[in-house]
C-alpha cells in the first residue's frame, strides 16, 4: 500500500510507526512471527537518515560498564544477522563487505589514546590490531605520510543501506506487513493505560500495539518524553567521482569525527565535520548542506589520502540523526503504556544495531521479553535520572575523552 487518499486499514495487530531500518527491521521481525503488522511512514521508504547514511556497520564498544557488555552484545549479533542469517532468509547481500575498518590517528594525541583502547579492547577478546604508519601505508599506499598509525577492526565493514533496507521491507511483505507511505502518525491514542489507536490523516488505526521506530523525530509523537533526551544532529556527506579501487578499508579519523568508504562502484564517500556545522548540527532537522562543512569534509579527503584532492565531487546530501543525551538508544517499552514500545536514538550508528533491534522488540511483542539485556537502552531512563548532556557522540568525537560536556 503507498501513499494517496485512500483511507489506511480501520484496525492492525502492530503498528509501526517509521519504514528506515528500525521500523522495517522491526516490522520484518513481528510479521515473520505471524502478527498482523502495518507501517506507517511520513514519506517514502529509507527517506530518513536510513537513505543519507555513510553505510559503515561493525560491532563494539568500548566495554567500559555493564552497557559496553550490553552493547557488544546486539551489536555483534547485528553482524552475525547481516553476514549470515538475513542474506539467507532475503536473498540478498546488501552488498555488505566485511574488510574490516581503519581508524586513523594523525595526532601523537589520538595515537596514544589509539594505544590505550587497542590494548583494552585486546584484553576484552575483541578482534583489533594496532598498525604503525609503515603497516597502514601498505595497505592504503594512497594514505598521507601525516598518518601515524591506525586501529584495524576486524569485525566490521561497509553495505549499500537501501538495499538492506528495501530487503526488509520486501521481507515483511512477504510476510504480509502492510507499509503505508505519506502517511505520517499524528497522534498516538491510549486509553486507561494501554495503547488503543494511532490518528493520521488517512484515518484512525486501532491497535493494541505501537512501536515508534521514528529517530530524531520521536519527541513529536512522545510530548512527555524529557527535553533533550533525544536531539535532532545534522550530518552531511560529500561524494566523488568512480575511481578505481584506492580505499580498501572504510576508515574514520580524529577520534571518529570524520568517516569514510569506497564503494563497490568506485565512488568514495566522506562525511564528518558537524564542528562547522551551526550548533555541531545538533538541534538541527533540516536537510540541507552548509558550505563550511562541505569544505571541512573536501580538505579532510586530501588531507589523508593526497591523491584523491583530484577527483571530482559529484553528489553532496545531509541526513538527520537521532542523538541521545548519554549516547545510548532507547529499545523497549514505554511510559508504563501497555503495548507502546519506542526503538530510536541510534546516534551515528544504526546500521551497527537494525537487524539486532528488530528481533529484540519483535521477542518482547511476540514473547514478552528479549533474549537480549536492554536494561541500559530503557527508554524510562532520562524520567527516572534527568536529562544530562554527555553524548560521546557529540560533533562524533566518539571516543575523545575531551568531548564530554554538560548542559542542563
Ligand atoms: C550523514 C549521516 C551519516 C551516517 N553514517 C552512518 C554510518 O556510516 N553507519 C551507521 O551505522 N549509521 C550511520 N548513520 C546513522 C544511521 O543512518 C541511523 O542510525 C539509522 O538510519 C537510524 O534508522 P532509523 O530507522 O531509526 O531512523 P530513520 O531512517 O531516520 O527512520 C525514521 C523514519 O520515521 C519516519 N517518521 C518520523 N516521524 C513520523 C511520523 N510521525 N509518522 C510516520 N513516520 C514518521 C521518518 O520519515 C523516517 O523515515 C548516519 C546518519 C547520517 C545522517
Amino acid at each position: 500500500m503507498s501513499g494517496g487518499a485512500q483511507p489506511v486499514p480501520g484496525r492492525a495487530e502492530v503498528v509501526v510507526i517509521g519504514a528506515g531500518l528500525l521500523g522495517c527491521s522491526i516490522a520484518y521481525q513481528v510479521a515473520k512471527r505471524g502478527q498482523q503488522v502495518l507501517v506507517l511512514e511520513a514519506r517514502g521508504i529509507c527517506s530518513g537518515a536510513s537513505g543519507r547514511n555513510g553505510g559503515m556497520t561493525g560491532a563494539g564498544s568500548a566495554l567500559h560498564s555493564a552497557a559496553g557488555h550490553a552493547v557488544y552484545a546486539l551489536t555483534r549479533e547485528n553482524l552475525r544477522m547481516l553476514s549470515e542469517e538475513l542474506p539467507r532468509e532475503l536473498d540478498d547481500d546488501f552488498s555488505l563487505r566485511l574488510t574490516g575498518t581503519l581508524d586513523l590517528a594523525t595526532t601523537e594525541e589520538q595515537y596514544e589514546h589509539l594505544v590505550a583502547s587497542v590494548r583494552a579492547q585486546q584484553e576484552h577478546g575483541l578482534a583489533v590490531r594496532l598498525l604503525d604508519a609503515h603497516e597502514v601505508r601498505e595497505l592504503v599506499p594512497v594514505a598521507a605520510d601525516r598518518i601515524l598509525g591506525a586501529r584495524l577492526s576486524e569485525e566490521a565493514g561497509h553495505l549499500w543501506p537501501f538495499q538492506l533496507v528495501h530487503a526488509l521491507a520486501r521481507g515483511a511483505r512477504y510476510y504480509g506487513a502492510e507499509i503505508a507511505t505519506w502517511t505520517p502518525v499524528t497522534r498516538i491514542v491510549s486509553e486507561n493505560g494501554a495503547v488503543v489507536a494511532v490518528e493520521t490523516p488517512r484515518g484512525r488505526v486501532e491497535t493494541g500495539t505501537v512501536v515508534l521506530a521514528t529517530n530524531a523525530w520521536t519527541p513529536r509523537l512522545l510530548p512527555d518524553l524529557p527535553n533533550g533526551a533525544l536531539v535532532p544532529a545534522r550530518g552531511q556527506i560529500l561524494v566523488t567521482e568512480p575511481v578505481a579501487p584506492v580505499l580498501p578499508y572504510p576508515f574514520s579519523t580524529n577520534f571518529d569525527k570524520e568517516y569514510g568508504r569506497q564503494t563497490p562502484t568506485g565512488q568514495v564517500l566522506c562525511g564528518g565535520c558537524r564542528r562547522l556545522d551551526e550548533d555541531e548540527g545538533l538541534g538541527h532537522d533540516e536537510e540541507n548542506v552548509t558550505p563550511r562543512v562541505l569544505s571541512g569534509i573536501a580538505r579532510t579527503l586530501a588531507t589523508l589520502f593526497p591523491p584523491l584532492s583530484r577527483l571530482r565531487m559529484v553528489r553532496a546530501w545531509a541526513g538527520i540523526m537521532g542523538f541521545t543525551a548519554d549516547g545510548l538508544p532507547l529499545i523497549g517499552p514505554y511510559g508504563g503504556i501497555d503495548g507502546l514500545y519506542v526503538a530510536a536514538g541510534f546516534n551515528g550508528g544504526g546500521f551497527s544495531w537494525g537487524a539486532a533491534v528488530g528481533k529484540a522488540i519483535a521477542q518482547l511483542i511476540c514473547l514478552g521479553r528479549a533474549v537480549f539485556d536492554l536494561q541500559p537502552f530503557d527508554p524510562n531512563r532520562f524520567a527516572q535520572t534527568g536529562v544530562t548532556w554527555a553524548n560521546p557522540f557529540t560533533a562524533g568525537e566518539r571516543n575523545n575523552p575531551r568531548s564530554r560536556r554538560t548542559t542542563s
